[in-house]
């Protein structure tokens, strides 16, 4: 089932790989299927990016049953579901553990609206709670701290991208990562000063209206 599919995610998480944000084995991805959007495809638990072929994708339901897949499913299968059943708006989840995000995250400082890129992820990135990798301790916190926006932190292990599509989600990934890597220059040299609420609103709503081709 859902072969084009399997085979998109896999060239997700090369891309993933080949763009630095992850080593090794770490972090994952999915996507929402099916009619009623009620499964998901994720990637196996620790096999190298480059090696995962579609046999490997597994597809879990939304009471966290496998329904196809003979690997065992990326560990953080269960923060990914949660994610799925509060956020009807999210097709497709992107975990990393790049490198300046990670950072931030174990400073436990958000990630402040610096930039229009943040600006346009709806708010503030949070800092959700540290709790153990695979835990549902983890999944709640992840859920809780992601509230409406399209992404947040997560206390020393990494950040999380949740977006319409993959490939929006990885443009969010990227962004994160550029705008935590700015911010921690801009707070090297000097003081910080982020877009204030109303600005944003403002900047938001022009993008929206005015921004690029028609
Ligand atoms: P998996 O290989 O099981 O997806 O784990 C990687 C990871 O990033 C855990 O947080
Ligand atoms: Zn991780």
């Amino acid at each position: 089932m859902f072969e084009a599919e399997k085979k998109e995610l896999i060239e997700y998480g090369i891309k993933v790989f080949k763009s630095g944000l992850v080593h090794g084995t770490g972090g994952n991805l999915s996507m929402r299927v099916g009619e009623n959007g009620d499964m998901y495809l994720i990637t196996p638990s620790g096999i190298d990016y480059e090696q995962i072929v579609p046999d490997d994708i597994v597809l879990i339901d939304m009471n966290g049953k496998v329904i196809e897949g003979k690997r065992r499913p990326s560990i953080e299968h269960g923060m990914h579901r949660e994610i799925y059943k509060k956020r009807k708006d999210v097709n497709a989840i992107i975990h990393t553990h790049s490198l300046y995000s990670t950072a931030l995250s174990i400073t436990r400082q958000p990630l402040p609206q610096i930039e229009s890129s943040v600006v346009l992820m709806r708010g503030q990135i949070e800092v959700a709670d540290y709790a153990r990798h695979g835990s549902m301790e983890l999944a709640m916190n992840v859920v809780n701290a992601l509230g409406d926006r399209k992404a947040v932190l997560m206390a020393n292990h990494g950040q999380l991208a949740a977006d319409e599509s993959l490939a929006k989600a990885l443009k969010t990934c990227v962004s994160v990562e550029h705008c935590a890597q700015i911010y921690i220059l801009a707070r090297s040299v000097g003081q910080v000063y982020p877009i204030s609420p109303e600005k944003c609103d403002e900047l938001r709503e022009y993008i929206k209206t005015s921004y690029g081709q028609k």
